[in-house]
């Protein structure tokens, strides 16, 4: 059985001191798939090294919309550049944030705009954060032929059907194991199962105060989703990795010869 971790910071500097150890307990765990996200130099080259070893790693790049207090356009030439060079599998995390950084909403705006026209040029998926900025989040992807996975998803369950028409897939992380969490779990229950994806966040959204999460705890999400679901393990972790694996081969990349290792 393979688990897949659909977004996890394996190269942040949370890891430094411990990134092998993160590494053998996820492997053990089951964890051989996983997308690498990085919004940092140190986090690609860290991530890089990985995604080289492990055929089930994937490497996506990004400008994050919490990170545009320095909206510079140059930026976006350099990621351009780094997707490029890095043979990168996809964007992300991009999109909005209206909940954490309501001050730079007209970069974010821009930054996200940006970058989705870079995935159709590029033929790359995307990985977007979207918080309280669903409706925004919406009306942009609905410009772009791309397709990718809607991050860390909380909202309703209607919402989750119209990102789902437009090609997307919907990833759940630990939200559905606080103890007074029913409405992931709603919309968990009505969720198509050909667009259900698993993730960690880690380092970040720790369910256990003081912890830090990592990728080897996805194995617990998978479980809860296992149990809203009514199905076995194995089987919501065979579909998952279906899905994971359909996020890639949706690409039409424009120009493969970037991707040629
Ligand atoms: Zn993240």
């Amino acid at each position: 059985m393979i688990l897949a971790d659909a977004h996890c910071h394996l190269g942040s500097r949370q890891f430094d001191n411990d990134r092998e150890e993160v590494l053998s307990r996820m492997l053990e765990n089951g964890v051989e798939k996983a997308i690498l996200i990085c919004c940092s130099e140190h986090d690609r080259l860290a991530s890089m090294k990985l995604r080289d070893r492990y055929p089930g790693f994937r490497l996506a790049l990004s400008i994050h919309p919490q990170d545009l207090e320095d909206d510079d356009l140059q930026r976006l030439t350099v990621l351009k550049q780094a997707l490029i060079e890095s043979h990168a599998d996809m964007i992300g995390e991009t999109g909005l944030d209206y909940y954490s950084h309501p001050h730079t909403k007209e970069a974010q705006i821009r930054f996200f705009e940006a970058q989705m026209e870079m995935a159709a040029e590029l033929g790359l998926p995307v990985d977007i954060h979207s918080r309280k900025a669903s409706r925004d989040t919406l009306e942009i992807i609905k410009k772009y032929p791309v397709k990718g996975i809607i991050h860390s998803y909380s909202g309703s369950g209607e919402m989750a059907q119209l990102y789902i028409k437009q090609g997307y897939c919907i990833a759940f992380g630990a939200s559905v194991l606080f103890p007074n969490s029913r409405k992931p779990a709603q919309v968990i229950a009505q969720m198509p199962l050909d667009r259900l994806l698993v993730e960690t966040d880690a380092p970040y959204q720790s369910p256990v105060k003081g912890h830090v999460h990592e990728p080897a705890d996805v194995v617990a999400i998978y479980e809860k989703i296992a149990e809203i679901r009514k199905i076995r393990l194995e089987e919501l972790a065979s579909r998952v990795e279906e899905n994971f694996d359909s996020v890639f081969l949706t690409i039409q990349s424009k120009d493969k010869h970037t991707r040629i290792t």
